[in-house]
């Protein structure tokens, strides 16, 4: 694997991999990197001659500065993973390389209804600051293929508008949730958990699936009470939303309809982490 900290570097190497018509697929990450990470890799590597994956803790999309302070950083266990995985080329910048005229957003990106609701409203100025560095990391790699995982569900569909918004070539190729065994989602963000809080953790992977047994038979609202309640049992302190979407659109539903293709959601706290999942029902 070659690991480039310049833009300069990267673009030249780059520039001679598509003289030679390689396709590139590309996976940017916030690095702790685990196989939710390495999963994108792995679907890269079946799609594309080379496969990018990067490494920047955007200090932009935290809109809380105790979450990016504490944000996970394992380097050297990532290089490892990536190595194994054979990875092509790491690209680890620096804040100054990704943001040389400063981090202040230079102009707002429209996203509309979709910025609005969950994540965006609980995050507020979250899913600017995932444009802006996914668009200036589009503009430096310009990949063919760009690798998401669906355990951030509303960041796709955010990334897509983006992209439209922008006119940047890259396609985007949506990977689905990696689990651990029992069920919890691989998060960066599970390593700040003890062992007990990951064990109760996996309430919310229950909860989905709850929600996707009950959905024709029980209201919304109900569901959503049950659902609170297996939370708070599990010991989930705060709850900042368990909601029942249209999967296109990401519109909350109130009750089933079988015509519609349905996504179940949830934000949670355990202890002082805040977790996120999605399934679709
Ligand atoms: P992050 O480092 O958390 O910003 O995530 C980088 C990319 O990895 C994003 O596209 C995430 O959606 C994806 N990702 C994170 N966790 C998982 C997972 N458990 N399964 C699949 N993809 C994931």
């Amino acid at each position: 694997m070659i690991l480039f900290k310049r833009i300069s570097d990267l673009q030249t190497h780059l520039q001679k991999l598509r003289q030679e018509n390689k396709t590139i697929g590309f996976a940017p990450t916030m690095g702790a990197l685990h196989e939710g990470h390495l999963s994108l890799i792995k679907a890269s590597q079946e799609e594309v001659d080379i496969t990018i994956c990067s490494i920047f803790v955007n200090p932009t999309q935290f809109n809380d500065s105790k979450d990016f302070e504490k944000y996970p950083i394992t380097i050297d266990n990532d290089i490892y993973l990536l190595e194994k995985q054979r990875c092509d080329i790491l690209f680890l910048p620096s804040v100054n390389e990704i943001y040389p005229n400063g981090k202040e957003l230079k102009q707002l990106y429209d996203l509309g209804f979709i910025e609005s609701i969950l994540e965006g409203a609980f995050r507020p100025g979250h899913f600017q600051g995932v444009c802006q560095v996914v668009d200036r990391l589009l503009e430096i790699v310009q990949p063919d293929l760009l690798f998401m995982g669906q355990k951030d569900y509303q960041q796709i569909m955010v990334v897509k508008k983006m992209i439209e918004l922008k006119n940047h070539k890259a396609k985007v190729i949506v990977v689905p949730i990696f689990r651990e065994p029992s069920g919890l989602a691989s998060s960066s963000r599970n390593m700040r958990l003890t062992n007990d809080e990951k064990e109760k953790a996996t309430a919310i992977y229950q909860s989905l699936i709850f929600i996707k047994e009950n959905i024709s038979r029980l209201f919304f609202v109900e569901i959503k009470q049950q659902v609170a309640e297996m939370l708070m049992n599990s010991e989930f302190q705060k709850i900042d939303y368990i909601e029942i979407c249209n999967a296109e659109t990401l519109e909350p539903l109130e009750k089933y309809d079988k015509t519609i293709k349905l996504v179940a959601l949830i934000a949670a706290f355990i202890g002082e982490v805040r977790l996120i999942d999605n399934m679709i029902l």
